[in-house]
């Protein structure tokens, strides 16, 4: 597996935890992005102050305003992306916003799904749809007809939580509306891989491996991998994804998962 090479890529819940990660590991690669665009939702906020300092050093990473479950701020993302990207498109979509909680079969309510699928499901739906004209021109753009994540992909930012094959780390707790979120946006990347091929598109889900995030961290528990080691790993994997993989569930290491 060698370095990801990428025109243009962007990541959405930028401003902390694995999207800020994979925002610096980026920036960083021997041959950055031309163009890194960090969605968050409040870029000129006290939350986005690690990514303003990183814009300050690097005119290649523009922050752009991103709330995932308004419709019309995604609209507003992709229009800004697409004016700043002018004739070319864009090559890499990361949906790595989420939340996520840990609901139980007793407490979990209609409330807590809609929003969970609100963030989970629904943005990455509507992100990739808005995308989507981008996403095409950066393949047309690109020779060679294989698909990789240099010419034009979508990556979701999944969870093993989602399989329901294997249901991980159900002794730590049930999390209902959360692997039931993750379970919906894995279908979502299949269906997205096999319509999105003739467009030149690859499409896959991603599990960033338990880590040690505001959302991967508990009282209880130590989370096993860094955000460095699990975003440097998840480059890596990018970086080695042709035709074969599109449609897979695939984990920082590049192991296959099952659904
Ligand atoms: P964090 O909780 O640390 O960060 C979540 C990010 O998503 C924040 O930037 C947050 O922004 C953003 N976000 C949440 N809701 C919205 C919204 N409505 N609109 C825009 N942005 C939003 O999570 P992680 O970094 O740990 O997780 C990243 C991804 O990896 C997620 O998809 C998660 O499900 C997945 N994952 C993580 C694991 C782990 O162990 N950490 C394990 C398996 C999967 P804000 O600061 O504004 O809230």
């Amino acid at each position: 597996m060698g370095e990801l090479r990428v025109r243009s890529v962007l990541v959405t819940g930028a401003n902390r935890g694995i999207g800020l990660g994979l925002v610096r590991h980026l920036l960083g690669l021997p041959n950055p992005p031309e163009w890194v665009f960090a969605a968050c939702r409040d870029p000129k906020g006290q939350r986005a102050q690690e990514l303003q300092n990183l814009a300050s050093k690097h005119p290649n990473l523009v922050i752009v305003p991103l709330e995932v479950t308004e419709p019309a701020s995604i609209k507003a993302a992709a229009a800004s992306v697409g004016e700043r990207l002018k004739d070319s498109g864009l090559n890499l979509l990361i949906n790595n916003a989420a939340i996520g909680n840990n609901s139980s079969l007793d407490n979990v309510t209609q409330e807590d799904l809609a929003q969970m699928y609100a963030t989970n499901t629904i943005g990455p739906l509507l992100l990739s749809q808005a995308f989507l004209p981008l996403l095409k021109k950066a393949a047309q753009g690109s020779p060679g007809s294989g698909l990789s994540c240099s010419k034009a992909a979508i990556i979701n930012m999944s969870s093993y939580a989602g399989s329901i094959q294997d249901v991980y780390v159900w002794e730590y707790g049930q999390a209902i509306s959360y692997r039931c979120s993750k379970a919906a946006l894995n279908m979502l990347t299949k269906c997205q891989s096999l319509g999105y091929r003739e467009h030149g598109i690859l499409c896959a889900a991603f599990h960033p491996g338990w880590v040690q995030t505001d959302m991967g961290s508990s009282a209880e528990v130590k989370a096993p991998v860094t955000v460095d080691e699990s975003v440097g790993g998840m480059l890596k994997v990018m970086s080695s994804l042709s035709e074969k993989d599109t449609g897979t569930f695939l984990d920082w290491e590049g192991k296959v998962l099952p659904w």
